[in-house]
């Protein structure tokens, strides 16, 4: 499914050189859409005008021999929690089905700035809630590695869109592991920033306290070109942070000896598939032959970590959604009073397990609930965070298996919520935490299915953590390709 263009350095180079034009190539990607995404399901809007004048105004650049910027000409795909000025935003669910928001997200604005072509939306679980895409409100996504298999979630439609060569890089977002699941079940690599790494600004929000926006791409090197372009402060988002934003792409040829790689045995444990294990594991050696050091360390309340996620993460959703009610946004439905116009319109406008969680979040921070919940998960999260700081004492980067499997099949977990719950023991921490992670793809079941390698690193350290990931996906490949 690959084009010779299929890396955002040589498309820009040859937009550049006047060998092809950013019109072409973003034609090429609509005619890519219209031939995969039948079966795929990735995309839920395309916005084919705003596509267009952007590329024709990289074109102008190129033909008047004007400096192309970073991104000019490049393919790129946003997942539908992310407002879009002008284009339908619908976050998976009936609720805002109709609704075309008035400005745009900070990340797509960088990503425009920087002269990317937005090809449209993808499809995602609603609201960002779920690990399969299953929960979308408008179709599942199929994964296009194995297309009886979920994508994961909830960003599946961005991680089946790179897998598929629809888009080249897409945007995610990530509240619990839905950048990260969903680019190891589809073979491509996904990251989730430091909290406050990238603005939020025009996301709409899940959990305000866990959710993070991020990109995908199938090499290292472009996600760390799409994560120079979307970071930094932002002031229309108070907890982005001002912290300096190094240029990632340069460091990633800085050498990973002398590195120290931990291993924390709470994530190798009961439940994980062996095959991904052997998968992590010989990662992890690859990592030890390019001289990182290999270090035991202990994360040793990962255990808590999924009901701590479940109660945080729904206590937050519950307030966060009240504000779909018919009233200002979206979906209304048909209703004789105020009040009735508030119920119908949740009642129709939100899925099942939206209500579950609305449900399970009021129930957490209701009175008399809230200090044995809400507040006890509160602090056991400080507990997980400081199991990674005391950590990273030791250690540079800490690296476990993405997900305990590999990709499901459609419909196999999606009469059980506690199933899906459960797989996300090993992406939910960095959430909590708020520390970097990454998942890069490390090898293949006997099904043919990916696997990914996880990376965590120290608070706004993404550089060594892409350089560690950067180094692997390189050794890697000389070693496919030898
Ligand atoms: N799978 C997790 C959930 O269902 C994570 C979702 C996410 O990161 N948005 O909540």
């Amino acid at each position: 499914m690959m084009t010779s263009l299929h890396s955002i350095d040589s498309l820009r180079n040859a937009i550049r050189e006047e060998r092809t034009t950013a019109i072409a190539v973003a034609s090429e990607y609509y005619q890519r859409i219209q031939n995969y995404d039948g079966e795929v399901g990735a995309f839920l809007t395309l916005c084919e005008e705003r596509a267009m004048k952007q590329a024709g105004l990289i074109d102008q650049m190129a033909a008047e021999g004007q400096p192309l910027p970073p991104l000019a000409g490049v393919p790129i795909a946003i997942k539908d929690v992310m407002v879009t000025a002008g284009v339908r935003t619908t976050a998976g669910s009936r609720i805002l089905d109709n609704f075309i928001p008035p400005y745009d997200c900070s990340a797509v604005t960088r990503l425009e700035a920087a002269g990317a072509v937005i090809l449209g939306k993808l499809n995602c679980d609603e609201f960002a809630m779920g690990s399969s895409n299953e929960n979308s409100a408008y179709r599942p996504v199929h994964n296009p590695r194995d297309k009886t298999r979920v994508p994961g979630g909830s960003s599946g439609g961005s991680a089946a869109a790179v897998a598929a060569g629809m888009a080249i890089a897409t945007l995610g977002s990530d509240t619990g592991g839905s950048i990260r699941q969903p680019a190891s079940f589809c073979g491509v690599v996904g990251l989730k920033p430091t909290y406050g790494r990238v603005s939020r600004y025009g996301l709409i929000a899940f959990a305000s306290s866990l959710d993070h926006i991020g990109p995908f791409a199938n090499t290292v090197e472009e996600v760390a070109l799409l994560l120079r372009t979307i970071a930094g402060r932002d002031p229309m988002d108070s907890t982005s942070a001002d912290v300096a934003v190094p240029d990632y792409v340069a460091e990633l040829v800085k050498p990973v000896k002398g590195l120290r790689v931990g291993v924390a045995k709470e994530y190798f444990a009961e439940g994980l598939s062996p095959e991904v294990r052997t998968a992590v594991e010989a990662a992890i050696q690859e990592l030890a032959k390019l001289g990182c050091e290999i270090i035991p360390v202990s994360l040793p309340h990962t255990e808590y970590a999924i009901s701590t996620y479940y109660i945080i993460a729904t206590g937050e959703a519950s307030s966060n959604l009240a504000r779909y009610d018919g009233a200002r946004y979206g979906f209304r439905a048909k209703s004789s009073t105020l009040s009735e116009m508030y119920r119908k319109t949740r009642d129709a406008g939100f899925g099942a397990e939206v209500k579950r969680r609305i449900m399970l979040g009021t129930y957490a921070l209701s009175a008399g609930y809230y200090d044995a919940y809400y507040l006890k998960a509160q602090k056991v999260r400080t507990l997980i965070a400081r199991d990674f700081k005391e950590a990273f004492r030791w250690v540079d980067v800490i690296a476990s298996p993405t997900c305990p499997t590999t990709a499901f099949r459609l419909g196999e977990k999606s009469n059980d919520p506690m199933a899906m719950y459960l797989a996300d023991i090993y992406t939910v921490t960095a959430n909590l935490a708020g520390v970097p992670g990454i998942s890069v793809p490390c090898g293949e079941s006997s099904e043919k299915l990916p696997i990914g390698l996880q990376l965590f690193a120290r608070h706004f350290d993404e550089a060594t953590l892409l350089r560690v990931a950067h180094a692997y996906q390189q050794a890697k490949s000389r070693l496919q390709h030898g």
